[in-house]
């Protein structure tokens, strides 16, 4: 282990190659905090020169090599394999370049989401994707998971957001894909790298679009007496046609935790729901449009509507819906924060089936999530240190994933497949839809460098029995 370690320290500095017990300790997994693994080392590599000389010592040495940007991922994507380095790039934090007039920004992976949106806010210019944990979370993790955020609804996930990229590979060599100018008539790689994980490489440079800031804005706060009227005013919204920036549901068990918290917004504690649903675009359009998804809300129910009286009122709708993750910490020590997306007009039914889950299961189940994209967040609050809790929380999990897929739905919006579930691929893709997924990895990574255990079920493919005749001739995992 000293040689890899004396070998890394070289290329970093002893300062930025972590590998006491202490050291590690705080790697051991991102948010999914079920099944922490410690690595044997950590490396904090200051620009992608250094990156791909960690890279090409991994390689050589055998050492599988995870890459980690702010560990906020809830999946465990950056959740250290036996044996593995972890390579952060928090220290690769600038921005390269801004060209207003291209709208265009280049920056390094490890540029906390929320600071690139500060940085070309005095230009009239923000950056659209906006995950809510965007004051945390790196850009370089944005595009490993392909990111989406309360304003997904309007602005589309990450991947409609970045234009080129600089990827090191596992002979640490650096590739780019894409173009800068946002047009390009080459396969689009830029698209495949987005999204996946940290499997190909390690992505130490990205060029992503920015947008004009809207002239105006207004958000509403429609107040219900149940989640499942809520989400029916979600479906009313879209459809008279209306495209709202953001509808985002958050229900009674998360406001008051949020009213318990720091977070606090004055939201009605005795409200089954509330849907915050915000319009932006020009200021003469947006009153009419305001009046449309309140006379919707009222349909569906909500007892009150009302508009954020000015931008701090505003900012706090936000500041509580950001938060209630971690308002949710007030509930009990660990939280399995669960991602799934059915088609909208099954949200109601679907909420109704999941909660019913979690009252059956015994759990604490809350639920606060990007309502406008059918995309449900449901959260348990539990104990890890009880073993059958664990097991309730789980298999809870396993049925909810059942639930959505059932109603035509999908296992994951945003989060990620990554180790929590990776088992679970098997409810959407059969191996041969997997397959061209394993061509893909190992076109990019052939000797399975990058996060190896992630995202592909460790389960038997049927067609290992026989996987020449099956087009497949490589072991699909180690
Ligand atoms: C409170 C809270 C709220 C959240 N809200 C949202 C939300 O609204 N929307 C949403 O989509 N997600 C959300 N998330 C999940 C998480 O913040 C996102 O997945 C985020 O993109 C992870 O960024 P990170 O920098 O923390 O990456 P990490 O967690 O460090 O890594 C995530 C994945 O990216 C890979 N990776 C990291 N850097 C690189 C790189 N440079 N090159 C290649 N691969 C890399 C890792 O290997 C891992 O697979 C939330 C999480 C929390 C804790």
């Amino acid at each position: 282990m000293s040689v890899l370690i004396d070998r890394l320290s070289r290329i970093v500095g002893a300062r930025h190659c972590l590998a006491s017990a202490e050291e590690l300790f705080v790697y051991e997994c991102d948010g999914l905090t079920l099944d922490p693994v410690r690595p044997v080392a950590v490396v904090l590599p200051a620009d992608a020169a250094e990156v791909s000389g960690v890279v090409r010592v991994c390689s050589e040495l055998g050492h599988p090599v995870v890459p980690r940007g702010a560990g906020t991922g809830l999946s465990g994507g950056a959740q250290p394999i036996e044996g593995s380095v972890v390579v952060e790039c928090s220290r690769m934090d600038r921005i390269l370049e801004i060209r207003p007039e291209d709208r265009v920004a280049v920056v390094q992976p490890g540029v906390i989401n929320a600071e690139l949106s500060t940085a070309v806010a005095e230009l009239g210019l923000f950056y659209a994707p906006d995950p809510s944990s965007e004051q945390v979370c790196t850009i370089g993790g944005n595009v490993a998971e392909n990111s989406g955020g309360p304003h997904t609804l309007k602005y589309g996930t990450t991947t409609n957001h970045v234009l080129a990229l600089e990827l090191v590979q596992s002979d640490g060599e650096r590739l780019r894909l894409g173009s800068r100018a946002g047009r390009s008539r080459e396969f689009d790689l830029v698209g495949v790298v987005v999204g996946s994980e940290g499997t190909l490489g390690i992505v130490t440079e990205i060029s992503v679009r920015l947008s004009p800031i809207p002239e105006g804005v207004e958000t509403l706060l429609a107040i219900f007496d149940d989640t499942v009227s809520a989400c029916r005013a979600v479906g009313s919204i879209i459809r008279s046609g209306l495209i709202p920036a953001a509808l985002e549901i958050i229900d009674q068990r998360t406001i008051n935790a949020v009213e318990d918290s720091v977070y606090r917004a004055g939201l009605p504690r005795d409200a089954g729901a509330v849907l915050i649903a915000e319009v932006d675009g020009a200021p003469c359009s947006l009153p009419g449009e305001v009046e449309r998804i309140g006379e919707c809300a009222r349909e569906a129910g909500a007892r009150e509507c009302r508009v954020a009286r000015d931008e701090a009122e505003r900012a706090r709708f936000w500041r509580a819906r950001k938060g209630a993750f971690g308002a949710m910490g007030r509930l009990a020590p660990d939280l399995y924060v669960h991602d799934a997306v059915v088609p909208r007009a099954r949200l109601p039914e679907v909420l109704e089936k999941i909660c019913e889950i979690g009252d059956r299961y015994q759990l604490t189940l809350s639920n606060v999530f990007h309502a406008g994209d059918g995309n449900l967040h449901p959260n348990i609050s539990f104990d890890r240190r009880n073993a059958e809790e664990v097991e309730r929380v789980i298999a809870a999990g396993r049925e909810i994933l059942e639930t959505c897929v059932a109603a035509g739905g999908v296992i994951t919006g945003e989060h990620g497949i990554g180790v929590e579930k990776r088992d679970y691929m098997k409810l959407v893709f059969e191996d041969e839809d997997l397959l061209p997924m394993l061509y893909v990895r190992d076109a990019f990574d052939p000797e399975r460098v990058f996060n190896p255990t992630k995202i592909f079920p460790t389960t038997r493919f049927c067609f290992e029995s026989n996987p020449r005749a099956r087009g497949y001739d490589r072991v699909p995992f180690k």
